[in-house]
């Protein structure tokens, strides 16, 4: 490996970070099982353990059958049955019989081998129908090969598995990013994905350097080799010279260094020179981030994004009230006396899913997403609801809707609020009565009635990731358009500066916020709170007590005037290097 050529891969930067060490690559689909050799006599063992695999997920099936029947009906719910026959699927098996003791590999390499087959002979057909199959094929392997994993764990791990890998994969969901485990994952790369996706999102939240959008990764690079991952420029080296890890070790200490330095300011007011407060909060995904809330000095929470406990739970269902209630307690107590805003369920989309859909939906950015899922299944809502409003009786906390388009979700949302208040007057269960109540503000539809809409609510939060997505029509999760994702875009600014001026104070809580070229220009359109992921925490702040605020506002007026995204994203740049340059 060592004689190997240097070899340079690059696609896009989403989360800062060098990593040094050696490769993993994961193929397409799922991730490959790693391939065990076994003997011959232990073929029955490796069957056995397969058949517990099989009835487990036979029984899984099953249930999640009975429960779309019971929500959506039998017609929906047939699907499943697709997937128990596949499951059973006599020319699989058979298969799978005569590989398994021709390959002498443990079942579930030589399961997935044998899958994978029938997946590519599937793709490659002319039948719409079938080729849509996959995705269930697909869903059954997984399924199968995760109910394989408890026993074969008890097989002893090979070196190169305990050790920390640079993970490189064709694509990673938001939730295989959120299961990566952290102490031996040094970085990930791959072949799809955005800057805007919940995946990179999660890279920033979980300080893991991140590239995507990699052409050919997964074909040009192999498990083992030695590889440097630049989170900053979106460079993948594999076999470096002993030259370029030199750079790259003194680099990464540098920026480590430079860093350390920043998070010395976390105690320090983020007001503007001329004495403007700009409320800087934290986004928040998990658990295990209400430590590093209170260490970057963050002033509470702006979005905590509540879908994130869909997570590990494969029934895609929401833990009931109690569970939630005494989650979000906790989040509530750790940050008083600072506010915490819960957003409501935001899932769909190319977020987590909540309840297994039963068919494709052509257009899922357009589809039962945010808002909308809550509003069809009131009585999970009210449990939120109710969650959160029980939470507000500990400390400060704020509730927001996300995926808003326009004032009917607003009016039923608050409705719905409404009653669950009652039931808890009821109940004799205490909540503020004072809980300010938003809106994101992240579809075009909406943001144009920010006038209307500020008569019924408390604050407004602008989701750029979103608004950027359907304003200017670019997927937010689409590598092939990542390029042309402009959230400097004249369109996505005005609609901003719209919000901003209709009176409520407005946060802004996409990833545009922890941009520090733009940070500028936010203060500049009139944002009152800028809510960033924790690690961008110390570099916003500093920005935020070198800004002075009428400066930013002369220069966001002439960005209003601007007819293209660079020229404003220049201006705000220009003003940025001007009166931070130490951060660049
Ligand atoms: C946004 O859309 O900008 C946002 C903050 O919400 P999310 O990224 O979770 O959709
Ligand atoms: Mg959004």
């Amino acid at each position: 490996m060592a004689d190997r050529k240097e070899q340079r891969l690059t696609g896009l930067p989403v989360s800062p970070g060098i990593a040094v060490g050696y490769l993993r690559v994961e193929a397409r689909d799922c991730a490959a099982p790693a391939i065990r050799k076994i003997e011959a006599k232990d073929i029955p063992a490796e069957w056995e353990r397969f058949e517990v695999a099989l009835q487990r997920t036979e029984e899984e099936i099953s249930a999640l059958k009975q429960r779309v029947e019971r929500l959506s009906g039998a017609t929906e719910a047939a699907i499943f049955d697709a997937h128990l026959l596949f499951l059973r699927d006599t020319t699989i098996l058979s298969k799978l019989n005569k590989e398994l003791p021709s390959r002498l590999q443990n079942i579930e390499s030589v399961y997935y081998a044998v899958v994978q087959n029938f997946m590519e002979v599937m793709r490659a057909v002319d039948d719409p129908y079938l080729r849509s199959r996959v995705l269930d094929i697909r869903d059954v392997l997984q399924r199968v090969l995760r109910n394989l994993k408890p026993a074969s764990s008890s097989l002893p791990p090979k070196q190169e598995e305990q050790d920390s890998y640079i993970l490189a994969a064709y694509e990673l969901t938001p939730g295989d990013t959120a299961d990566l485990d952290k102490s031996h994952v040094l970085g990930f790369v791959t072949e799809t994905g955005s800057a805007m996706s919940h995946t990179a999102i999660l890279a920033r939240s979980l300080g893991l350097p991140a590239v995507v959008a990699v052409p050919r990764l997964v074909m040009d690079s192999q498990t083992g080799s030695p590889a440097i991952l630049d989170g900053y420029t979106g460079t993948l080296i594999l076999n470096p010279s002993a030259q370029t890890r030199k750079k790259y070790n003194t680099l990464r200490a540098e920026r480590e260094k430079a860093y350390r330095e920043l998070v010395k300011m976390s105690d320090l007011p983020t007001d503007t020179l001329d004495g403007r407060h700009i409320r800087l909060a934290a986004n928040v995904e998990f658990v295990h981030e209400f430590k590093s809330i209170r260490e970057s000095g963050a002033e509470g929470v702006g979005l905590y994004r509540t879908e994130f406990l869909l997570l590990g739970n494969d029934a895609q269902e929401m833990p009931g009230e109690e569970a939630q209630y005494e989650h979000y307690r906790q989040l509530v107590e750790a940050c008083a006396p600072h506010e915490v805003i819960f957003r409501t369920l935001d899932a769909g989309g190319d977020k987590l899913p909540f309840e297994p859909l039963t068919e494709r939906e052509d257009n899922p950015a357009l589809g039962w997403r945010g808002i909308r899922v809550s509003l069809s299944r009131p009585e999970i809502f009210k449990q939120q609801l109710r969650a959160v409003l029980r939470a507000s009786a500990h400390g400060h906390a704020g509730i927001m809707f996300p995926m808003v388009s326009g004032i009917t979700e607003v009016r039923t949302a608050l409705n719905l609020l409404e009653e669950c208040r009652g039931e808890l007057r009821e109940r004799g269960q205490a909540y503020d009565e004072k809980m300010r109540v938003g809106i994101m503000i992240e579809v075009p539809g909406a943001a144009m009635m920010t006038d209307v809409l500020a008569q019924y609510v408390d604050f407004f939060s602008i989701g750029t990731n979103d608004l950027t997505q359907y304003t200017i029509a670019v997927d937010r999760v689409n590598y092939r358009v990542a390029s042309i994702f402009r959230v400097t875009h004249p369109g996505v600014v005005r609609l901003m500066a719209r919000t901003m001026r209709a009176g409520i104070p407005t946060s802004v809580c996409g990833e545009m916020g922890g941009d520090i070229s733009l940070v500028p220009l936010l203060v500049g359109l009139g944002a009152t709170e800028i809510s960033v992921g924790t690690h961008l925490l110390p570099v916003v702040r500093v920005a935020i007590r070198h800004l002075n605020y009428e400066e930013c506002r002369a220069m966001a007026e002439q960005a209003l005037q601007a007819e293209d995204s660079v020229t404003i994203r220049r201006l705000s740049h220009e003003l940025a290097m001007k009166s931070y340059p130490q951060l660049f």
